[in-house]
């Protein structure tokens, strides 16, 4: 007999460190037990029905409880359930894989690198730069530049290019050789009259002085997330990367796309390179590769580094790197079953055409309303900017916690958002399955959840 939804709570409590929780607050409130998903629905163990519109933590594209994909699993795990891939060793599953993504990688991509999570993806790539650079002999170009409110993962080296203080202020973060450079935040750092193009050219110099600064050849790669996810949902300003690759490539430096977050159609497109011209010489893609149903990631290489870690075997002997799940055959299988439904169910188009409709509808809705200060992101990723009042620019005394306040209604009304506690706002990013009938409903609730919130302030 299973446990009884309470004391499925009280064993949670008594028994589990759940990651990025405030354990005082979670003592007091408990867990939320989500028993049950189908498209963009979720049941919790209390029995309310929620729309997810964050598609888990960014990554169900697809929607939850596709049989094409539980099929997929299925055979996969009865055809062959594990075979490590080191030392050469292969399965079908990754072969077609790599095969597909290869073709549809922006920039030329050359080669591909599986594991199971963005984090050990942007890990490898940061292993892969050191390789690189000490193949070449340019060993001490080493360091890497990240930006503040950036977001890459939370092992020991991708905390440290993680640009948020408190993923760093309690464990003697950032690790040595990492730096970081100014967000791309126009909204917040952009100066009264400053265009958002000045704005941008201003960023690719403070880049270029940090380079300086340390010595060009101690740096060895910038990584940025096309638009950044958990720092805000914040849109490159206008010229910004253009303005930043123009750096990047006056002093040798490899730039990584960290598209954990935007590849395979949060964008409205396949990857978010494409949308702001990005020419990376690395990728990173995790999460919506397999719309979370396989923890797995897929990191991306060009030609020119293939060409020098292949010389590396000559002089190194093997490449002395990788992980027991790397390339595991069931989440291959699945990741190939989920690209499938992205093509045969046309998302990627779905998620452009959606996602205008979901930011026309928040723009009308909060077009006048003294509390919403922005409404920002592109295709189905969206963010919306709370503020005390958006006329004189005051932000909430952060102890108010209003993003937090606002996403608990949301839960209460049957919608779940995500709040991003340092930028004041609250996100979303709805499987790309959402219809428009279905944003309408995301829309409503969120717009009385606010209405509600903001009656107490
Ligand atoms: N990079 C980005 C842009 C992310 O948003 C995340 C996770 O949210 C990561 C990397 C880390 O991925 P994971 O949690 O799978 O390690």
């Amino acid at each position: 007999m299973p446990a009884e939804p309470k004391n499925l709570k009280q064993i949670d409590a008594d028994s589990i460190l759940h990651p990025s929780t405030n354990a005082n607050e979670f003592a007091k409130t408990g867990s939320r037990i989500i028993q049950s998903g189908k498209g963009i629905y979720l049941e919790d163990t209390d029995g309310n029905r929620l729309i997810d519109a964050v598609a888990g933590l960014w990554c169900v594209n697809v929607g939850y409880g596709r049989p094409e994909i539980a099929n997929a699993m299925h055979k996969a795990a009865t055809d062959l359930s594990y075979y490590h891939t080191f030392t050469g060793m292969s399965n079908v599953p990754q072969i077609e894989l790599a095969e597909r993504l290869l073709a549809i990688a922006p920039n030329n991509m050359s080669k591909v690198f599986f594991a199971s999570g963005g984090s050990d993806g942007n890990d490898s790539l940061m292993k892969i730069v050191w390789y690189y650079h000490n193949l070449i002999g340019k060993p001490e170009k080493r360091k890497i530049i990240s930006r503040w409110q950036s977001y890459h993962g939370t092992s020991i080296a991708t905390a440290s290019l993680t640009g948020l203080p408190s993923f760093h202020k309690d464990f003697n973060l950032p690790i040595e050789g990492v730096l970081h450079t100014e967000s791309p935040d126009y909204f917040r750092h952009g100066k009264p009259g400053e265009s958002e193009l000045d704005f941008s050219k201003r960023r690719a110099a403070e880049l270029e002085a940090l380079i300086l600064q340390h010595g060009p050849e101690t740096v060895g790669a910038f990584i940025a997330e096309p638009v950044m996810g958990a720092g805000g949902v914040i849109t490159p300003p206008e010229g910004y990367f253009a303005e930043i690759q123009k750096v990047t490539k006056k002093y040798d430096i490899l730039f990584i796309a960290d598209e954990v977050v935007c590849g395979y159609g949060r964008l409205g497109t396949w990857f978010g390179s494409e949308v702001y011209d990005i020419k990376p010489d690395m990728i990173t893609t995790a999460k919506a590769l397999t719309s979370g149903y396989f923890p797995f990631s897929a990191s991306f290489i060009t030609e020119q580094i293939w060409d020098v870690i292949k010389q590396g075997s000559a002089k190194y002997g093997s490449f002395a790197h990788g992980y027991t799940y790397a390339g595991h055959p069931i989440g291959a299988a699945v990741a190939m079953a989920n690209l499938d439904i992205i093509e045969n169910d046309g998302l990627i188009a779905q998620s452009a055409d959606v996602g205008q409709y979901f930011h026309t509808q928040l723009n009308q809705r909060f077009a006048n309303d003294p509390f919403v200060a922005q409404v920002r992101g592109q295709g189905m990723l969206a963010a919306v900017q709370l503020m005390q009042d958006k006329d004189s620019k005051t932000f909430f005394d952060p102890a108010i916690k209003i993003a937090p306040s606002v996403t608990v209604k949301c839960y209460q009304n049957g919608l779940i958002a995500r709040p991003l506690p340092s930028v004041d706002s609250v996100a979303f990013s709805p499987p790309l399955v959402t219809s428009k009938a279905q944003v309408d409903d995301i829309v409503n609730i969120f717009e009385a959840s606010v209405r509600d919130v903001m009656q107490q302030h």
